[in-house]
């Protein structure tokens, strides 16, 4: 979807006409779909694979437009990336995503990791660990029930400045993950120097687990790397027992996927936690 994302934007190739209007459309209402409430979250659990313990949530937004109705992000992201949009939605997204968490600790939910997507835009602004610290003050939500999630592509350009960054957010007290893992490009002598928590590993590895041999070798290979360098691991996309078996059989530390439970509304997931949290 991020690929489709980034085609989608040259607007001058044959046939994608409809597309390009499609976009200039979505710009324009993307700009007030925050101050016209249009946005919200979805949050899908992510579960101890040892345990089936819920140990954490990923936001996800969705954007409810009135007329185009709903907008998948995988269509709308990367054009607030290419727009600058990126920052005050992801901004919100951060925002409403620790209120949330803090309001289920509040309610008597255990506390729980709320893991929030990062835009690479959003990384390179040098104010963003004062963003986040503000929001942390100012939603009551402790740094340690806070996770980032970047992707490999906040290394490009300048892996010394993504470094540096890492240090700072990380110097908060929150959790950093790398989102994606074994997608992009960033070499392993970069991730030595991450200073990051957990590796996701991509839903591209999970996807044929069953039937594709390289798959196995290259999901096996992440985590005995990932536990070599004292991170945790978590698989996306886990939609199958196959899948979840043989992901716990070779000590992935934690899934998230349909298999357990699909991203879902604010009240459909207090009822889930609460089901699934009740002693
Ligand atoms: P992602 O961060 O890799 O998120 C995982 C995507 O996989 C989500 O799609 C989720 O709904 C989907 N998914 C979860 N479990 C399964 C499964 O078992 N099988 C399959 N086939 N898919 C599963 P979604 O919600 O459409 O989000 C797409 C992408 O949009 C995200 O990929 C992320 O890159 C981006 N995104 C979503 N919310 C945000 C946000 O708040 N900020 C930023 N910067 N990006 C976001
Ligand atoms: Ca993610
Ligand atoms: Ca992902
Ligand atoms: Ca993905």
């Amino acid at each position: 979807a991020k690929q489709e994302g980034r085609a989608s934007t040259c607007f001058f190739t044959e046939g994608m006409q409809p597309r390009s209007v499609r976009h200039l459309q979505l710009e324009a209402h993307l700009r007030r779909a925050i101050e016209r409430d249009e946005l919200l979250l979805h949050y899908q659990p992510q579960l101890d694979t040892a345990t089936g313990r819920v140990v954490g949530l990923e936001a996800l937004v969705r954007w409810r437009h009135p007329e185009l109705g709903m907008v998948s992000p995988g269509e709308f992201i990367p054009l607030a990336e290419h727009n600058g949009q990126i920052v005050a939605i992801g901004e919100w997204v951060m925002r409403t995503a620790a209120q949330q968490m803090k309001s289920w600790m509040n309610q008597g939910l255990p506390p729980l990791v709320m893991a929030v997507n990062l835009s690479a835009v959003q990384f390179r602004d040098p104010t963003l660990p004062e963003r986040v610290q503000a929001i942390l003050n100012e939603t009551g939500l402790p740094a340690c029930n806070l996770e980032l999630e970047l992707t490999e592509s906040v290394a490009t350009g300048n892996p010394t400045a993504a470094i540096v960054m890492m240090d700072r957010l990380h110097a908060l007290g929150l959790r950093l993950s790398i989102d994606d893992f074994g997608t992009g490009y960033s070499s392993l002598n970069y991730l030595k120097r991450f200073r990051i928590d957990t590796l996701k590993i991509d839903q591209s590895f999970v996807r044929d687990i069953h039937s594709d041999p390289d798959d196995r070798a290259i999901v096996q290979a992440i985590i005995q790397m990932a536990h070599a360098l004292n991170l945790t691991t978590i698989a996306e996309g886990v939609e199958t027992d196959e899948q979840a078996d043989f992901l716990r059989a070779n000590g992935c530390d934690m899934l998230q996927g349909y298999r357990f439970c699909r991203p879902i509304e604010p009240q459909a997931a207090l009822l889930w936690l609460q089901e699934r949290t009740a002693q």
